[in-house]
């Protein structure tokens, strides 16, 4: 089959198509001939490589996989059913597996990330983790409403448990769980401000329920700029994934008992903290890693309402793979970019 293969780390020029063996589906599992697969930050990671952290190369990247059943069931779903996959794999038994808390468990693997992902013709994978493809949406389309907004799901509904009228700061506003963390703490009811880097990402938020955008080009100071502008300047949740100097502003902007959930580093994984201002303001951070079945399944059933949009930014062949990344690493994406097959 074609597939994308990552055997080293390096740059976008790296990447391309060649052959590899098709995966065979054990009892249980299901091959699912891919026909789009979304990216994210994570294939930046896995392509680059991580200081201190061991990817298992070879691998083939790409987590967010929508396609049709090739081989094997999953419930009523057989052969022939047009599918997406949940960008993980749990064991299913364990104690973490059956309280609803997948990522805790000791056999969770990331599609693409430390078991085989979906820039290639098949993907084998658990029947746990197949479900109906949301009917209303076409494969890229459907390809783009699974990491992130189930990590964004994940933050927003359980971890910060965003309650109506609350003013919830998100960063990265423009981006994949930005996009999704914007309306679906607008569709609770809270008031969310979206933080961007760019003019031209404005409209885009605001059209997907954000009340406000503030726009903080690179390098200037996130805290002084949302303070400077119209409108409120501190906030009971804050969404983050930026990391660095915006984590520590974040903090800054935070009201009493705020919480500020955070999946993500893009900018730098080590920031300071003042303590003073976490207890004496009692405020709460939470981690967050991506979600549970029972979040996916909530996430697909808000994209089957219409609650939730897919965002797609560009859709490109599987052979263009190093462009796709290209655009993510130029940082003006708006949503998502999605290779086809
Ligand atoms: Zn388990």
């Amino acid at each position: 089959m074609r597939a994308v293969v990552i055997g080293e780390h390096g740059t976008p020029e790296t990447l391309r198509v060649s052959d590899r063996p098709v995966p065979a589906a054990g009892p249980g599992e299901v091959m699912v001939r891919v026909k789009a697969c979304a990216l994210n930050h994570l294939d930046m990671w896995v392509r680059r490589g991580v200081p201190g952290h061991k990817f298992p190369l070879p691998i083939v990247p790409g987590s967010d996989v929508a396609g049709v059943i090739e081989e094997g069931t999953a419930g009523a779903l057989g052969p022939g059913s047009e599918v997406v996959v949940a960008p993980f794999t749990t064991c299913g038994r364990c104690d973490a597996c059956t309280s609803g808390n997948d990522v805790a468990c000791r056999e969770y693997r990331i599609l693409g990330e430390s078991r085989d992902g979906g820039c290639a013709e098949f993907v084998v994978v658990p029947a746990a983790s197949v479900f109906q493809k949301p009917a209303r949406l076409t494969f890229p389309e459907a390809a783009s409403v699974l990491l992130a907004p189930l990590t964004a799901y994940h933050m927003v509904a359980t971890r910060a448990a965003v309650r109506r009228g609350e003013e919830v700061l998100v960063t990265a506003a423009a981006g994949g769980v930005g996009t999704a963390a914007v309306q679906i703490a607008a569709g609770i009811g809270a008031r969310v401000t979206g933080v961007v880097g760019s003019d031209e990402k404005r409209e885009p938020v605001l059209a997907l329920g954000a009340e406000r955008v503030v726009v903080v080009p690179r390098g200037s100071g996130l805290a002084e700029t949302v303070r400077s502008a119209p409108g409120k300047a501190s906030f009971d949740v804050v969404v983050e994934s930026v990391g660095g100097p915006f984590f520590e502003d974040c903090i800054r902007l935070m009201r009493p008992f705020g919480r500020l959930v955070t999946c993500g580093a893009t900018a730098g994984p080590s920031v300071s903290l003042d303590l003073n201002r976490l207890f004496f303001r009692s405020l709460s951070v939470l981690g967050c890693t991506m979600g549970s079945l029972w979040e996916m399944e909530r996430v697909l059933r808000m994209v089957e309402a219409g609650d939730l949009r897919p965002t797609v930014f560009a859709v490109l062949p599987l052979e263009r793979i190093a462009e796709a990344h290209g655009i993510i690493e130029d940082r003006r994406v708006i949503g998502k970019v999605v290779v086809e097959l």
